[in-house]
């Protein structure tokens, strides 16, 4: 039986922004067991960590019907049976990139449940305190669940960072006339498209008609 990954996402907002919302819910549909025998184990894969009190108790029903999901209020490192030598963080300051026999080395990787910002204020230097080993997933700011997708496919699919098809500041047309750049790297669809989660176009869209997209 294979032994699964775990996925820590240490929720560093004091909301859930929807943008957070639609990057954790395609997290944890992304991070379903694949082996039948660990699904009927109904064991977490994806754990939301840090979670403030208020969060925590008005968690939203879409992200709590995800079986693999475990939410909590306790810090990352005191998730039951994480050992801190299987414990890699991704963090877009390491030295080291991400390589497939990290999958040997590590059982848990812990990412930044931040909103991108550009230009980056390194706000996973937040996550550094608990002394894991870091990892970077090269030099371009991915969000957060571009993370997790990657550290998935070099990990688990054992494809080497670089030869991962990637699309840096894609523009999306956000109304008949405008387009706005993401300032992130995200996974290449075999069309050219950043792939992205599920409604997300759609809320990019409604921010950048308020004005929101101006303020990252
Ligand atoms: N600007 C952010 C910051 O202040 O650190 C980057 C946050 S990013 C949207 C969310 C999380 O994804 C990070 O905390 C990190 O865990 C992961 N991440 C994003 N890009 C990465 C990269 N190039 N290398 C390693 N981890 C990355």
């Amino acid at each position: 039986m294979a032994t699964p990954k775990h996925y820590v996402v240490e929720h560093l907002d004091v909301e859930l922004e929807g943008w957070s919302k639609l990057e954790y819910l395609t997290i944890a549909t992304e991070t379903r067991p694949r082996s039948e025998s660990v699904a009927n184990s109904n064991k977490p894969t994806f754990h939301l960590t840090s979670l403030p009190r208020e969060l925590f108790e008005n968690l939203p029903e879409e992200l709590k019907a995800h079986d693999n999901l475990d939410a909590t209020m306790e810090e990352v490192n005191k998730l039951e049976g994480l050992k801190a030598e299987e414990v890699c963080l991704l963090d877009p300051r390491a030295e080291k990139d991400m390589c497939p026999e990290d999958g040997e080395v590590f059982k848990w990787f812990v990412f930044g449940g931040i909103l991108g910002d550009d230009p980056p204020r390194d706000r996973t230097a937040e996550l550094r305190k608990y002394g894991f080993t870091g990892r970077r997933l090269g030099p371009v700011q991915m969000t957060t669940d571009t993370a997790v997708r990657v550290t998935r496919l070099v990990v688990e699919d054992k494809i080497p960072l670089d030869k991962v098809p990637f699309v840096d500041f894609p523009e999306l047309k956000v109304s008949k006339n405008e387009t706005t750049e993401m300032p992130f790297r995200y996974v290449k669809r075999e069309d050219g498209t950043p792939v992205m989660p599920e409604g997300m176009v759609e809320l990019i869209k409604e921010d950048s008609n308020k004005g929101f997209l101006d303020m990252m």
